[in-house]
C-alpha cells in the first residue's frame, strides 16, 4: 500500500502574522523522498525528526494560484514522523491578518501542501471562543478550535466582533453594523439563486452555506469552497452583487474540471452562464446580462479555447462565455442549458468527455460540434 501522512497542525495568530508547528506522521516508515511546498515568505525555524535536525533542500518553485512558494525536499531514511515549524506573514488572494480577522487559505500556501504522498490535515487553532472559526469546532476543555478541511483547501477563517445574518441554510458573516443594508442583497438572493439552479440542473448540491464578507479591498473577488463562499468586500451595486453571488453559487455544479489547465474554461464559462441564465429568467435583468456580454466582447480575442501548452489562459473567464453567447444568439437558451446539464452529468470533467456526452443524443450533436470548433 502507498504511504500516507496525517498532518497535525498547531496554528497561532500572532502580532507578526502566524506561527505554525506541523507534525507530519507517516503510516509507514518513509523511504521515498518527501516533497512539499509552502509560501516562500514564511521563515522555517526548524525541521526535525525526534530531536535531530533533518537535512533538507529548499528551492523556489511556483505553484498555480498560490503566493510564491518554495519546494522542500527531504531524504527520509525510514523515518515515521517529522516536525516542521515556521512563522511569518504572507499576503495573497483573500488573505487577511487583522486584530479581528485571520483569513488564510489555499492561495496563501500557509500549510505544507502538494505533498508527494496523500495527506490528511487536522488543525488546532489556538484562539479562544471570542473568535469563531468558520466550519471549525470549539473544544471547551482545551480552549482551542479544531478544524478539518471539507475539501482540498485547509481554509482558516477566524472572525471576532463580526455581524451575522442567519436563516435555516445560510449564515452570512460581515463586519460593521452600518453595513447591514449593503450586505442584505447577498443574504436575500442566496435562496432564490439556489432554487433556480436546483431546477436548472435537476439536482441539489448545497446544504448549509457560510458566506463570509471580509473587509479587504478586493470587492469583486470571491471564491467558492464546500459550505463556504468568501468575498473580499462589499460591492456597491446591487446587480453586481447578485451576479457575483450567482457565479460563485454556480460553482457547486460547475466544478471538477482541472483548474490549473486550459480545461478550467469549463468551470468558469458554465458558472458565468449559469449566472447569466438566472439573470435572464428570474429577476429578468436584461441590463446586467447585456453589460456582462459587452464586457466579454471587449476582451474577446479570436483564439482557440485550448492553449498550445495546455496552460490556463488569462482570458479563462471570457473566451468561452462570449463564444457561448454566439451560440445563444443562434439557438437560444435551451442550447446553453443542454451543455450545462451535460457537463454536470459527467463523471470525469474534461472537454473531450463533454463532446462525447453531447454526441450521444441526436438533439445535442450540433452542440458537440460547436464545442469541438471552439477549442480548435
Ligand atoms: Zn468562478
Amino acid at each position: 500500500m502507498e504511504n500516507e501522512a496525517i498532518i497535525l497542525i498547531d496554528l497561532w495568530k500572532v502580532e507578526s502574522g502566524i506561527t505554525v508547528k506541523a507534525n507530519i506522521r507517516f503510516n509507514y516508515p518513509m523511504e521515498d523522498n518527501i516533497r512539499f511546498y509552502i509560501a516562500d515568505g514564511f521563515i522555517i525555524d526548524e525541521i526535525i525528526c525526534g530531536n535531530t535536525p533533518v537535512d533538507y533542500i529548499s528551492s523556489i518553485e511556483r505553484l498555480e494560484f498560490r503566493a510564491p512558494t518554495k519546494k522542500i525536499e527531504i531524504k527520509p531514511h525510514g523515518i515515521n514522523e517529522l516536525f516542521l515549524s515556521y512563522h511569518g506573514k504572507v499576503d495573497s488572494w483573500n488573505t487577511l491578518y487583522e486584530e479581528d480577522i485571520l483569513a488564510i487559505n489555499f492561495y496563501t500556501a500557509w500549510y505544507p501542501t502538494d505533498f508527494s504522498i496523500n495527506t490528511k490535515y487536522i488543525v488546532k487553532v489556538h484562539l479562544d471562543d471570542s473568535f469563531c472559526i468558520i466550519n471549525g469546532k470549539y473544544n471547551d476543555t482545551e480552549k482551542v478550535w479544531y478544524y478539518q478541511p471539507l475539501d482540498f483547501d485547509v481554509n482558516i477563517i477566524a472572525l471576532r466582533n463580526y455581524e451575522i445574518m442567519q436563516s435555516d441554510n445560510v449564515t452570512l458573516y460581515y463586519f460593521g453594523k452600518m453595513n447591514q443594508q449593503a450586505v442584505l442583497p447577498y443574504f436575500e438572493n442566496y435562496n432564490k439563486i439556489v432554487e433556480y439552479y436546483t431546477h436548472l440542473y435537476g439536482n441539489s448540491k448545497l446544504n448549509n452555506t457560510n458566506i463570509v464578507i471580509l473587509s479587504k479591498d478586493n470587492n469583486y473577488g470571491g471564491y467558492f469552497r464546500k459550505s463556504l463562499i468568501v468575498f473580499g468586500g462589499i460591492q456597491e451595486d446591487h446587480d453586481g452583487i447578485v451576479h457575483l453571488l450567482a457565479h460563485e453559487i454556480a460553482h457547486s455544479w460547475c466544478q471538477g474540471a482541472k483548474t490549473d489547465s486550459w480545461e478550467d474554461w469549463l468551470n468558469e464559462t458554465f458558472a458565468e452562464w449559469s449566472a447569466l441564465l438566472y439573470e435572464l429568467e428570474v429577476p429578468n435583468n436584461i441590463n446586467k446580462f447585456e453589460e456582462v456580454i459587452l464586457e466579454k466582447e471587449a476582451k474577446f480575442q479570436h483564439k482557440p479555447i485550448k492553449t498550445e501548452d495546455l496552460s490556463r489562459p488569462s482570458d479563462v473567464h471570457d473566451n468561452g462565455v462570449y463564444r457561448l453567447y454566439k451560440l445563444y444568439c443562434l439557438h437560444g437558451k435551451e442550447a446553453i442549458k443542454n451543455i450545462l446539464r451535460a457537463f454536470d452529468s459527467l463523471d470525469i470533467k474534461t472537454t473531450d468527455n463533454l463532446i462525447l456526452k453531447l454526441k450521444e443524443n441526436s438533439e445535442t450533436v450540433m452542440l458537440s460540434d460547436y464545442i469541438s470548433d471552439m477549442i480548435k
